[in-house]
């Protein structure tokens, strides 16, 4: 903070809160807003009604405001006359206008500034928090390859993939898209009452939080055989994903590593097809710093922990990616996830 400039951090809603202090504020219309000065003792002004959630460690104050208080001014007679503040991506706008009105002369800027840099390095204890959460996601990814897809709905597994996560540790799900046939040709497809039927890919993307920390993975299912062109694809698939996993070594940047995943695809002809960038960092949020696009020049460092997830999406046909966390290491790239890649025929 002293180096950016930066007087006071003001953290809300979001992970920054739980990855600093393990408070984690719900996304209520009552303000929870830890303030933060670079010199001086840190406070939690917390609705009363929430505060006993909040685990006393000694680390900062609580300030806990009723009902018919003023949050907002409560924040304001914190800050005081601080100039510059950095405030977390994920406040509500709603709070933000009150805070300007309230101290107009306060410069705001990101805390993405101060804590992205933090966040995206992981320690060991991170790392074990991401492996068993990655691990648990594995179980659930292999124990559908027995599982029966045809003549169910997109709903039905999204909820079997729910339940499982749940049953295997998670403490929530992020999300469980399951987009069977041509609805996988929309990445971020939504389940829907849609039936499965034989013949077709069926493509499952979920992950959760367990011990604070994300799980995040791709795997595809062939209801019965699928068709030669549809298997040679998806071989491309794994070859694009191999050599991003192997090109995500400490020092490489972002864009290279979405380069040589882009390159496999548009060799074979589905360079059109992958429309999204190669993978996002991962820890207290599923999508975090590194992004593994073009434009990030950032080489990366040993702890970071990102998805390597190229795919390729063909309108009206059908769409496929695979997916698997990994962290760069001293050593070289470390897979999290070690499910069976290959397209895994179920009935
Ligand atoms: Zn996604
Ligand atoms: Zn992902
Ligand atoms: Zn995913």
């Amino acid at each position: 903070m002293h180096e950016l400039g930066v007087d006071v951090l003001l953290l809300s809603t979001g992970a920054d809160l739980p990855y600093l202090t393990g408070y984690e504020a719900m996304p209520l219309e009552r303000l929870t807003m830890f303030v933060l000065p670079g010199d001086g003792d840190a406070e939690l002004v917390v609705p009363r009604l929430e505060a006993p959630r909040v685990v006393e460690d000694g680390a900062f104050a609580i300030v806990s405001w009723e009902e018919h208080d003023d949050p907002i001014a409560l924040v304001a007679a914190r800050i005081g006359g601080l100039r510059s503040a950095a405030i977390g991506d994920q406040t509500w706008g709603r709070f933000v206008l009150e805070l300007q009105q309230a101290l107009p002369a306060l410069e705001m800027r990101s805390a993405a500034d101060v804590l992205a840099p933090l966040r995206a390095v992981k320690d060991a204890n991170e790392l074990v928090a991401l492996a068993a959460a990655a691990e648990a996601v594995d179980a659930v990814a292999g124990s559908m390859r027995d599982e029966r897809f045809a003549g169910r709905t997109e709903l039905d597994i999204h909820r079997e993939l729910v339940d499982r996560m749940m049953a295997v540790g998670h403490r929530r799900a992020n999300f469980a898209i399951v987009a069977a046939g041509s609805n996988a040709a929309s990445p971020h497809h939504e389940p829907t009452e849609r039936v499965i039927v034989p013949g077709e890919l069926v493509l499952c993307d979920f992950g959760g939080v367990m011990d604070g920390y994300c799980s995040d993975i791709t795997r595809m299912f062939a209801v019965g055989e699928a068709p030669a062109d549809v298997r040679e694809t998806y071989d491309v698939l794994v070859a694009a994903q191999e050599a991003g996993v192997r090109a995500a070594t400490v020092g490489s940047t972002g864009a290279e590593v979405d380069a040589v995943t882009r390159r496999v695809l548009a060799d074979a002809g589905h360079g059109e097809a992958f429309i999204h960038r190669t993978g996002h960092g991962i820890g207290a949020e599923a999508h975090e710093d590194p992004y593994l696009v073009a434009g990030n020049d950032a080489p990366l460092v040993a702890g970071n922990a990102f998805s390597i997830e190229p795919g390729i999406y063909v309108e009206q046909r059908f769409g496929m990616r695979l997916e698997d966390i990994v962290v760069a290491t001293d050593s070289g790239p470390r897979r999290l996830n070690h499910a069976p890649r290959d397209l895994a025929v179920v009935a």
